[in-house]
């Protein structure tokens, strides 16, 4: 086991560097250097709102506005850019040791990062869609209202359940992305967690896969979680200042070769 930052930089760029099918999941730490809030940990916004009442599909029928009031909140850095970390990870997929990146975030960073194989589990803010008629919706359909703190209403059916097309709390995940990530995850040889508390599932069970397939683990989070035991490498800290040395030195072992 490594111990010292570089010495953990040494081990984690020689996993990478050695590995045929490197996989990377990523969870609200990764983008927190981004200026997007986390859910859990120390600046999360569980400490603020509660999830069962503004993230949760039930909490949503209820009260569609107290739900739009939350992710104004969330999504209130619209302007939010990748940071270092996500194009570290872009970077590694361009070097062909990177194969996919799974993620549980909904912000789209990775791909405005440059990552090209990206399995969104929780989908994306990317558009909206009607719950009763299904119509789907950009952005700029609604831009006035929600700027007029509003909530979008249907220009077809004229229902209030209007939401993004992120999963929330009741709902189950896109089967396919799934599945494609359950595969993903079990071809893996190294398996790279940055930004995720481990806690939410089904999502959280994919390092045990890779784990229980003989993937070597690799671990960055600002702070412990609960599944720190099945890690060869875990580093406490940064995404942002951790995954740019990590490339560095990959490059270097290959410059070797
Ligand atoms: P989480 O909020 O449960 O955990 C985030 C973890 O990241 C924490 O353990 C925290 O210590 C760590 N962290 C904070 N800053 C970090 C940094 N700079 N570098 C490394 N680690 C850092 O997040 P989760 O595990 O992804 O699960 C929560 C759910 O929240 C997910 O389902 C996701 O869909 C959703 N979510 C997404 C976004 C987003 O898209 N950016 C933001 C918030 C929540
Ligand atoms: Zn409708």
């Amino acid at each position: 086991m490594a111990n010292g930052i570089d010495d953990k930089i040494k081990l984690s760029a020689e996993i990478l560097a050695k590995s045929k099918n490197a996989v990377v999941f990523t969870g609200a730490g990764i983008s927190a250097e981004s200026g997007i809030p986390t859910f859990r940990g120390e600046d999360g916004l569980w400490k603020k709102y509660d999830p069962e009442e503004v993230a949760s599909i039930q909490g949503f029928r209820r009260n569609p506005r107290a739900f739009w009031e939350f992710s104004m909140e969330l999504m209130k850095n619209t302007s939010a850019e990748p940071n270092p970390a996500h194009y570290a990870i872009a970077e590694l997929e361009k070097m062909g040791i990177v194969k996919a990146v799974i993620t549980q975030n909904i912000d789209m960073l990775h791909q405005r990062a440059g990552s090209k194989k990206v399995y969104e589990l929780h989908g994306s803010i990317e558009k909206l869609k009607c719950l009763d008629c299904r119509k789907e919706y950009s952005w700029e359909d609604f831009s006035d209202l929600l700027q007029n703190s509003d909530i979008p209403k249907c220009k077809h059916c004229g229902s209030y359940y209007v939401k993004p097309k992120v999963v929330l709390f009741g709902e189950p995940l896109p089967s396919t992305v799934l599945y494609q990530a359950i595969e993903e995850s079990r071809r893996a040889d190294a398996f790279l967690v940055v930004g995720s508390s481990l806690v939410v599932y089904p999502a959280a069970e994919l390092p045990y896969i890779a784990k229980s397939n003989g993937a070597k683990m690799i671990l960055i989070n600002a702070e412990s979680t609960v599944a720190d035991h099945i890690f060869d490498v875990v580093f406490y800290g940064k995404a942002g200042e951790i995954l740019p040395k990590i490339v560095e030195e990959v490059k270097r072992i290959k410059s070797r070769i």
